[in-house]
């Protein structure tokens, strides 16, 4: 497997960094301490410029060429953020953070670009401009979005952009990709009905928020199996149920419902809001409550270009001498936005039998790090090959 020699040289240096990452995770926005470890690598790597603040919390990397003459500026991108979950791993570097872990693997991510920078800084073989974007609050937060709405793509000439994510299941250092949608939109709905409170054996004088609940849940399941077309995507999951009341003898003033809608493409999004909201409006007509609705439209589809797919593609094979088509996923992906921007694609790396991500057992597979940033460094060097 032609993965560089110099990752493999450099896999233990790597896999420590991966390891106090995962010792030290941080929610969102709040990656102070990854932030400043990773700015103060760059640095010493010898990179051009190194910039911090950028969407809150997020660095950038600047690594030329030997050569700039081509003008090529392309955008590398790794996510530094863990997730709200307590660990359960037992391993040595486990979380030292109650209810903070590196769950999705961004420990891993953040190691493999450092990785790739410590050797571009090395050897800068290419006629370029290398830009490295590590971001905050991929979970949910947007913190890729704040990134781009910093100007940071017109602010560093950035014409391409390039992300990876680690992926149970698969085996350690292959690949997986697909070109077009890959990842879904994620909408979060927020619906509090209004009723008339009372005594649990008076049900005559009370509008029972709990039977429009119940109705609810079970009507908004026919916006895929009704209103959707079957040949599209979409999943619709009413994840929270709060009442105002916990007594058994009280039928509840309130209760507040959430959820979350994952869809393809954006006929099918418009589709779940207006069914969404028709529907819950019907539930109130018939039972004589009233509902408030927030429907937040949160991350777009994720879509990888053709060119820039078909070149990560290429990548991959020369790498671990194979590229599978990889399946939908109807998660998010928060480099979606920088997708929007500009052309570019993101790519799945096997990460072994491990457990899922979002997951208190998952670990990050170290041993995925030499094909990681070996497909890193060859994107750079085969997308502006040096003279
Ligand atoms: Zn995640
Ligand atoms: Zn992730």
């Amino acid at each position: 497997m032609p993965v560089k020699n110099r990752f493999a040289e450099l896999l233990p240096e790597i896999t420590e960094w991966r390891r106090d990452l995962h010792e030290n995770p941080e929610i969102l926005f709040e990656t102070h301490r990854t932030s400043a470890v990773v700015a103060e690598k760059l640095r010493g790597f010898g990179c051009d410029e190194v910039v911090e603040g950028i969407g809150r919390t997020g660095v950038v990397g600047v690594i030329k060429g030997r050569a700039t003459g081509s003008g090529k500026v392309i955008g590398l991108r790794a996510d530094m953020d863990a997730l709200p979950i307590h660990e359960q791993t037992g391993v040595p570097h486990a979380s030292k953070t109650d209810g903070a872990m590196h769950a999705c693997g961004h420990d891993g991510h953040t190691a493999m670009l450092l990785g790739a920078a410590k050797y571009l800084s090395e050897t800068r073989n290419f006629d370029g401009t290398v830009i490295l974007i590590f971001q905050p609050a991929e979970e949910g937060g947007g913190g890729g979005k704040e990134m781009c709405d910093d100007g940071m793509m017109d602010r560093w000439n950035i014409e391409e952009v390039y992300g990876m994510h680690n992926w149970p299941g698969k085996p350690v250092g292959s690949f997986a990709i697909r070109p077009g949608a890959f990842f879904a939109a994620t909408d979060q709905f927020d619906i509090t009905f209004e009723g008339k409170g009372g005594h649990a054996a008076k049900p005559h004088e009370v509008i029972d928020t709990g039977v429009m609940t119940a109705h609810a849940i079970t009507a908004l399941q026919t916006i895929v199996s009704r209103n959707a077309d079957p040949i599209q995507n979409i999943v619709v999951s009413v994840t929270s149920m709060e009442s105002s009341s916990k007594a058994f003898n009280v039928i509840p003033q309130r209760v507040q419902v959430k959820g979350t809608v994952r869809t393809m493409t954006d006929a099918t999004r418009d589709l779940a809001e207006t069914r969404i909201r028709e529907i819950v409006a019907g539930i109130c007509t018939t039972f004589g409550g009233t509902a408030d609705i927030t429907y937040h439209r949160s991350y777009p589809v994720m879509r990888n270009h053709a060119e820039q797919t078909d070149f990560a593609a290429e990548v991959a094979r020369a790498v671990s001498g194979e590229c599978e088509e990889a399946p939908l996923v109807m998660g998010g992906e928060d480099f979606a936005f920088m997708l929007e921007e500009r052309p570019g694609a993101y790519i799945l790396v096997g990460n072994g039998e491990s457990a899922p991500v979002h997951h208190p057992e998952y670990d990050f597979t170290d041993e995925t790090i030499p094909a990681g940033c070996s497909w890193w460094a060859e994107v750079v060097e085969r997308r502006m090959p040096a003279a």
